[in-house]
């Protein structure tokens, strides 16, 4: 298996090669905590103890690092996970990181929360503008972290102008590449130099399993975090891994069903009179259109609306369709509606980071367009019904 082969060919061969011994198509799950050494410290494949590798994992990781064009995947037991290997693994006190304002509000909360009491600092700053971007890099900053598509608002951030920007200034470029997944956006080919994922999400793509990644080409910044993951622990459990590596070999068409589906439901909100704004790259009139067609090769699946009416109309429509599951999370089969103000973005209220009242976030599933048009129309009516009483 090589780079060069064609997305979905990487998706499905890459590290799944058959078990030489049986022949079984599927590489074996390995549920073994340690391995037998054959005389003292003379390992077979070179492992050891589960905490330091599985071949289970290592599939996974293989399969992950092809998807990206990349050297090296790091395979965590969340999205979360991955992001505090890969902070420990450079961040030292004193030093400081570039945030976006619509980030993941778990990736805010891990750098302010966790992170600040140990001597990091991060200046928040809109990713949409280079020349802020610029500015809030100083002699001590070591990490630019993107979100593109951000959470909720689905904006659209440059990555190659400010991998230019962050790049002469020495500041590594992080790209959360968890929306797009890299079937649609390619981060390390635009100029990032480590890619996130919350596997959770599109890759594993199954809402049954929760894992992450860290994706990079410099091989001593993926010892570190390799280091880091050892030490620490917060390794992708072998079910784990194997659940997200049978996911990632449907990532293609999944990816394509969502963006077909997403594109049909934001163009039907946008001629709703209850909806004041819908965030989708898809549409003409999101203001990162023309970057998103430049830089992504699909607008994914997920779009956030705003409604007239307050936080009383988007929880009302919320909490009434049916296909549409009132759920945190993301990326699955399934559709699925999330309120970012009570739910996912509950830890930024009151923050830079605060999500608008009136916003509710769809992640569109891959069942039957039709179906899914008639649950939000069904839902706008019945939002229109509770709030007339
Ligand atoms: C869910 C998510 C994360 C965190 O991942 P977990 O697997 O929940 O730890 C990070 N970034 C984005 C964009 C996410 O959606």
């Amino acid at each position: 298996m090589t780079h060069s082969e064609g997305f979905a060919t990487r998706a499905i061969h890459a590290g799944q090669d058959f078990d030489p011994t049986t022949g079984a198509v599927i590489p074996p799950l390995y549920l073994t905590s340690t391995f037998v050494q054959e005389s003292m410290g003379k390992l077979r494949g070179g492992y050891e103890y589960g905490r330091s590798g599985n071949p289970t994992r290592t599939a996974l990781e293989t399969q992950m690092a092809a998807l990206d064009g990349a050297r090296h995947a790091i395979t965590f037991s969340s999205g979360l996970a991955a992001e505090d290997g890969f902070l420990r693994a450079v961040l030292r006190p004193g030093d400081h990181v570039v945030i976006g304002n619509d980030v993941y509000g778990g990736s805010y909360r891990l750098i302010s929360k966790i992170f600040a009491p140990w001597g990091i600092t991060h200046s928040v700053v809109d990713l949409g503008d280079a020349a802020a971007v610029a500015a809030a890099i100083t002699p001590n900053t070591r990490i630019l972290w993107i979100e593109t598509p951000s959470n909720p608002l689905m904006a659209i951030t440059d990555i190659a102008a400010l991998a230019a920007v962050a790049h002469e200034r020495n500041v590594l470029v992080l790209v959360d590449n968890t929306f797009a997944t890299p079937a649609l956006q390619q981060p390390l080919a635009l100029g990032a130099d480590v890619v996130a994922y919350s596997t959770t999400k599109y890759i594993g793509g199954h809402s049954d399993v929760i894992g992450g990644a860290i994706v990079l080409n410099d091989d001593a910044l993926a010892e570190a975090v390799k280091f880091q993951q050892f030490a620490v622990g917060a390794i992708s459990a072998p079910l784990e891994a194997w659940l997200t590596s049978r996911g990632i070999k449907t990532l293609p068409l999944r990816m394509r069903q969502h963006s077909i589906n997403a594109q049909a439901i934001a163009e039907f909100l946008e001629t709703r009179p209850e909806v004041e704004r819908v965030y989708y790259p898809g549409l003409e009139s999101h203001p990162g259109h023309e970057l998103a067609k430049a830089q992504m090769s699909g607008f994914g699946g997920m779009l956030s609306v705003a409604l007239h009416g307050g936080a009383e109309a988007a929880i009302a429509f919320a909490e009434s369709t049916e296909l549409f599951q009132l759920a945190e999370s993301l990326g699955g089969v399934e559709s699925l509606m999330n309120y970012p103000a009570l739910m996912t973005h509950a830890s930024v209220a009151g923050t830079e980071l605060a999500v608008p009242d009136n916003v509710v976030r769809l992640s569109v599933g891959v069942e039957d367009v039709a179906d899914l048009l008639a649950d939000v129309e069904r839902g706008l009516e019945r939002m229109n019904a509770r709030l007339a009483r």
